[in-house]
């Protein structure tokens, strides 16, 4: 007897398209969850999730998935498809080193921030707690390096991690921004101050399980406690790891629902102003500055930018 087989592909939002209208008709009444179908394709079962990972089940899977393999490949030319196929000893594609996989399935804390590189608008910062058993639903929903996912799909999962995920939010405006920081100007000694505040806030629910708390670095760990020196409670024993998004789930989420509120921020000054407020701090942004300096007045930079940027010198 033929054997069944398993085949799981990560899709693009084009194919995943396509995948959705083809199979309209050929839907079962019931959709597992996360998924936004399932179906059957003669004898293939096929699972395609919110996230775009498509599962091809049955004794013909190959087939089906190399056909949709095939489309992936011609809508997205140049591409290379994510097979996400489970080999043996390899739980995950993100898992590629040692390192990567002492992070990666345990409970942790971590933290991440979103808004020190834009000049518009707020910086936020968000500690996150992920437990071992959420891994496998963090992993349907695409949560991988926050990076590498567009804000389209941030607006999409970041509620669904926000329902899911023990967190808290530090968020750092900009009038608060300006007022603190316009002398002494040091961004890290900023996003020590912030990520401490961030894991206290968290530390102090209750019942919180972890193995380990891990900050996406940014500057060394000696460095980092020089600039808490002066705060009251510091929360010690961190790991500090580079690329840590890519490698840690909590820092992935935590960075997910640092840019959803960031989006939601942007999002809120852009409406008051009736101006679109862009990301970073390059030439576009010093264009919009100056449109805002045109209708509002310079003095109204101070609420919804750092001024301590080069674009300030640039635009005034
Ligand atoms: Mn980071």
């Amino acid at each position: 007897m033929a054997k069944s087989k398993t085949i799981v592909y990560q899709l693009s939002d084009n194919t995943k398209r396509e995948m959705i209208n083809y199979f309209k008709d050929k839907r079962r009444p019931k959709t597992p969850p996360y998924a936004v179908f399932q179906a059957d394709e003669s004898d293939t079962v096929v699972t395609l999730y919110q996230s775009g990972k498509v599962v091809f089940q049955g004794i013909s899977a190959d087939i089906d998935a190399a056909i949709w393999k095939e489309k992936e490949e011609y809508l997205n030319k140049g591409k290379r498809l994510e097979d996400l196929t489970k080999k043996p000893k390899k739980k995950s594609s993100i898992i590629s080193n040692h390192e990567t996989q002492d992070y990666y399935f345990i409970n942790s804390i971590g933290s991440d921030e979103v808004g020190t590189g834009d000049y518009f608008g707020p910086i936020i910062i968000t500690a996150a707690l992920v437990n071992k058993k959420d891994i496998p639903f963090l992993e349907d929903l695409g949560v991988k390096d926050s990076k590498k996912i567009t804000d389209d799909k941030i607006k999409e999962i970041a509620p669904q991690i926000i329902k899911k995920v023990p967190h808290t939010i530090v968020i750092l405006n900009n009038l608060d921004y300006n007022k603190h920081y316009s002398k002494e100007i040091n961004m890290n000694k900023i996003k020590a101050i912030l990520h401490n505040k961030a894991l206290s806030l968290l530390l102090k629910k209750d019942d919180l399980k972890y193995d380990l708390i891990i900050i996406d670095q940014f500057v060394n760990q000696i460095k980092y406690y020089q600039y808490l020196k002066n705060v009251p409670q510091i929360i010690k024993n961190l790991t500090f790891v580079t690329q840590a998004e890519s490698k840690c789930l909590s820092v992935a989420c935590a960075s997910i629902i640092s840019r959803y509120f960031f989006l939601k921020e942007m999002n809120k000054l852009s409406q008051d102003l009736g101006i679109t407020l862009p990301k970073g701090a390059g030439i576009k942004v010093d264009q919009v500055a100056k449109e805002i300096i045109s209708k509002y007045g310079v003095d109204k930079l101070k609420d919804i930018a750092k001024l301590n940027f080069k674009n300030t010198k640039r635009i005034i």
